[in-house]
């Protein structure tokens, strides 16, 4: 197996939030391996536990609720769980950067465009503020957006130009990783293409190394080369774009297929998933799919499937992929699924 020049590295990270309704396992047993200037695609429902990968990549869990009780977490070798925060200061602001969903959370409503980028650049880099606002109009004009429209304010763009904002404030100071968590679900069909292929220049232009956490598996076709799908806070499926779209293993990657849309045929119905995610405060005790699967078998309910590899890369997490399971198990009957 060839070595990994890994920027990411997470293993078996569990996190949960403790409330006053109980403990909330968000994350699982997570792991997320993202190469030198590879884009990986974190893939699931809304609930699933990207953002909380993300933000405890960060480490921003709010604590409490929120704690860390297994695994770990390494950005360039380093131990992030572990880092004195002065430290955790250089990797917030100089090698990692995050992008959200909405532009405007980011963006501030009385500050120009310019002056925002500018003030990023000169927290992070030498040159004083002459050079930051050049730097400024730089990256405007990288992301698309003519220069002298610096001088306008968040609310004189449209979503998608806010959004291009928002990506050249995260790539001012050429981050080495770049997270991107549903950057373009804002924004309309056409508008979404064309960020992502300004994402993908930029990203290609300075080798950076991009998580990109999304429902879409549209989006993941567009830009990654990796994808790792998530349910309940693991990863159940994970391998190149090609292991995952053309050998697809998982049922449950199977039924994010099944939902989308088939453009060239539009007429056609979409088949969602049935059900809903377990509740994270109640995991089932074997594979955490199982009450949505119509491949269940009796193994299912009670243990949790083991990983089995297709190829150095491609790996997937379920009971049909032990002969032996399938030979002795017998599917457990959901009549609602063969309507
Ligand atoms: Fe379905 Fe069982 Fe595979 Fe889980 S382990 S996805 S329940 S077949």
């Amino acid at each position: 197996m060839s070595e990994k020049n890994l920027k990411v590295d997470i293993k078996d990270l569990s996190v949960e939030f403790r409330t006053d309704y109980g403990i909330v396992k968000a994350l699982n047993d997570m792991d997320v391996e993202l190469e030198e200037g590879e884009t990986l695609g974190l893939v699931g429902e809304t609930g699933a536990g990207k953002t909380t990968t993300a933000l405890s990549m960060l480490r921003l869990i709010p604590n409490p609720p929120g704690v860390i009780t297994g695994g770990s977490v390494t950005i360039n070798g380093k131990d992030i769980l572990t880092l004195p925060e002065k430290d955790m200061l250089d990797i917030r602001g100089n090698v990692v950067a995050l992008i959200f969903q909405d532009p405007m959370t980011s963006l501030d409503p009385v500050i120009t465009v310019e002056e925002q980028i500018a003030e990023v650049v000169e927290l992070h880099e030498e040159g004083g503020h002459q050079h930051a606002r050049d730097r400024a109009r730089e990256m405007l004009e990288l992301v698309g957006i003519p220069c002298e429209r610096g001088k306008e304010y968040p609310h004189q763009f449209s979503g998608g130009m806010k959004q291009r904002v928002v990506i050249a404030i995260a790539l001012a100071c050429t981050p080495e990783i770049l997270i991107a968590d549903e950057p373009t679900t804002a924004l309309d069909v056409t508008i979404q293409a064309q960020v992502l292929e300004m994402m993908r220049d930029l990203r290609n232009k300075y080798n950076t190394s991009m998580l990109m956490i999304t429902h879409d598996l549209g989006i993941v076709a567009e830009i990654c080369d990796k994808v790792s799908v998530v349910y309940a806070g693991h990863v159940i499926e994970h391998g190149t774009l090609e292991d995952v779209f053309d050998h697809t293993r998982h049922p449950y990657t199977e039924g994010l297929f099944n939902s989308l849309p088939n453009l060239e045929n539009r007429s056609e119905k979409l088949k969602p998933i049935k059900g809903l995610m377990p509740d994270p405060s109640n995991l089932p005790p074997g594979c955490a799919f199982c009450p949505r699967c119509n491949y269940a078998l009796p193994i299912c309910e009670t243990e949790k499937p083991p990983r089995y590899y297709r190829n150095d890369e491609h790996y997937v997490e379920c009971h049909l992929y032990n002969e032996q399971n399938v030979k002795e198990g017998k599917v457990i009957e959901r009549a609602d699924y063969n309507e």
